[in-house]
């Protein structure tokens, strides 16, 4: 049986789920307006940006990217965001990380208006999510859950491994794993963890977001296992033109056979992450024009 959770295929699903409901609010108010804040020339951020904005276009949510100079100041920076924030017509403001390192991204953050941070990293909405009644879910982990919710009946009780701790993926997707919605025992494993191959043997269902490649074997895993890959990772590649090949942290061809469900990557949470961001962009200007 084919194990492959197909991310764009669902990802089309919620996009065009999106693209409806931005079509009936169009149709007595301005589209949904995401302002997108771009520091620096980092080609992968410049590329994101440029597929966030694709994205956006297409299911009529209207974008403006902001680009600034690395050498942008932090004060410059923040008095950019304020000036988003007091803008009426911005419904979402989202910042793309990373930012230089003389700037401290938790100040960007925190200066984003609440109720138009779509990336949902303010600690008001990381917050709203540990309590249980969250605003703005961070686009991986929540599209992730979608994932989840395709390949399993229920997570009830469902024994859950998120390998990696960040605020962006792990810290977060434990949360909602373990709302009263979802109901799964999660256990979050990060570099520091003892026997992570005994943590992801036992599990049902294993999230691996930990930028590693080939860190999941198939010998680390059991038959029937959830698969889902989060990682992003550019390996070296002769045979490609561009010289290098992007992979997951799992050995999907390995663990394929053996698994219930298991994205692949490319083509897996990636595509899930621009879908939820679109979907948190609409509730934003629902939110804030309702
Ligand atoms: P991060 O670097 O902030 O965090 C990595 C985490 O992995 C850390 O908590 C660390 O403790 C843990 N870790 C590292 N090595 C480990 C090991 N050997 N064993 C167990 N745990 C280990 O990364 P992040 O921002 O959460 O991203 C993780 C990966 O997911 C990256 O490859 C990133 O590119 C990718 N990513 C993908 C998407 C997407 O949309 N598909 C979105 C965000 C991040």
């Amino acid at each position: 049986m084919d194990s492959r959770l197909d991310g764009r295929a669902i990802a089309k699903s919620v996009r065009t789920a999106t693209r409806n409901a931005v079509e009936s609010f169009s149709a007595h108010a301005d589209p949904p307006a995401l302002a997108v804040v771009l520091v620096g020339d980092h080609p992968a951020s410049a590329s994101y940006v440029r597929g966030k904005k694709r994205a956006a276009s297409e299911v009529g949510i209207q974008s403006t990217v902001h680009r600034r100079d690395a050498s942008i100041s932090q004060h410059e920076l923040l008095d950019l965001i304020r000036t988003l924030n007091a803008d009426d017509a911005v419904d979402g403001i989202l910042v793309q990380l990373p930012l230089p390192d003389h700037i401290d991204q938790y100040a960007v953050i925190e200066t984003i208006d609440p109720t138009k941070d779509v990336d949902g990293f303010h600690p008001q909405n990381l917050g709203r999510l540990l309590i249980g009644t969250p605003q703005f879910v961070p686009a991986t982990p929540a599209g992730i859950m979608v994932l989840l919710e395709r390949a399993l009946d229920d997570l009830a009780g469902a024994r859950a491994v998120v390998v990696g701790r960040s605020n962006i993926v792990g810290k977060p997707l434990a949360a909602l794993l373990m709302q009263r919605d979802a109901n799964a025992t999660v256990t979050v494993c990060h570099s520091r963890t003892r026997d992570l191959a005994a943590h992801t043997k036992a599990a049902d269902i294993v999230i691996a977001a930990a930028g590693r490649p080939n860190l999941i074997t198939a010998d680390m895993v059991s038959d029937g296992v959830t698969v889902i890959d989060v990682g992003i990772n550019r390996v070296d590649d002769d045979s490609r033109e561009r010289g290098y090949r992007l992979v997951g942290d799992v050995d999907y061809d390995a663990v394929a056979p053996k698994a219930h469900a298991i994205t692949p990557v490319p083509g897996g949470v990636g595509p899930m992450t621009i879908a939820m961001l679109l979907r948190n962009t609409l509730q934003a200007a629902q939110h804030r024009r309702a």
